[in-house]
């Protein structure tokens, strides 16, 4: 997930009720976290698991109140109409919201195209907001056997299979994606990864090759290597979609 710079909004007060939508930072103006549209991002705040190379640490807590107000950000937005195309939900993950449903439909309302960034995380609620979408970018993080390595939960590979299938499933505009960092995916475990997509029906795959800025890792940004991934493997890769992004700074 990508660093922004962040608006400052009115903090959340003691009037805004506990279920109200959590929204940790707003980037007001994007061209790259939705394709081919301008967009602001919504960073929902809170998430379960602990990717090394995280570049969003600051969102993982799940406080009892929101950073933000919900209905400031709204006002934001509705002073956006005209200005923007789409509103990316992003995080943290989004779904840890149980008021996602709502407040994707309070966008919606504004005129909004609907995305959202997700690290597959939570099946049940995906496929509950996956009608509402007109886009998702899904995190995947590696081989769904070796997600432990990565995401530090137990049984994640299993959570981020059963959201990929939904997202195949619901016929959304998807664009899978893989941060890669040679001391967390092999070549062949990345290739391996590749042919499970494919064969799962993934028509839409990028790399993203790691990046330090952001990162809390010091042994990440120690091991971080330029030459990874190979360009041979970029090419067997890329054979096997419809469409491939490979992003390197
Ligand atoms: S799933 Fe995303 S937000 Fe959560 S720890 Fe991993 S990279 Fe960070």
């Amino acid at each position: 997930m990508k660093l922004h710079p962040v608006i400052a909004l009115k903090p959340a007060g003691a009037d805004i009720p506990a279920r109200d939508f959590q929204v940790g930072g707003v980037a007001p103006f994007s061209a790259t976290d939705y394709p081919g549209k301008l967009a602001a991002v919504l960073f929902v705040q809170g998430c379960p698991w602990r990717c090394g190379y995280c570049h969003n640490p600051h969102l993982q807590p799940r406080p009892s109140e929101s950073p933000l107000a919900w209905p400031q950000v709204l006002d934001f937005l509705k002073r956006r109409r005209g200005l923007l195309d789409a509103v990316v939900f992003s995080g943290g993950e989004p779904t840890i919201d149980p008021a996602l449903p709502e407040a994707i439909a309070a966008v919606r309302e504004l005129g909004f195209a609907i995305g959202l960034h997700s690290g597959g995380i939570y099946p049940r609620r995906l496929a509950e907001v996956l009608p509402l979408l007109d886009w998702i970018g899904l995190d995947i993080k590696a081989p769904f056997d070796l997600y432990e390595k990565i995401t530090g939960a137990p049984d994640s590979g299993r959570q981020a299979r059963q959201c990929a299938e939904a997202v195949l499933a619901s016929g959304v505009a998807h664009e899978f994606r893989t941060t890669v960092h040679a001391s967390l995916l092999s070549e062949p475990e990345l290739l391996d990864l590749a042919h499970t997509l494919a064969q799962m029906g993934a028509r839409n795959y990028a790399l993203q090759v790691f990046r330090k800025q952001g990162c809390a890792s010091d042994e990440l940004n120690a091991a971080a290597r330029s030459g990874y991934p190979s360009m041979q493997l970029v090419d067997q890769v890329s054979a096997l979609f419809p469409a491939f992004t490979l992003r390197r700074d």
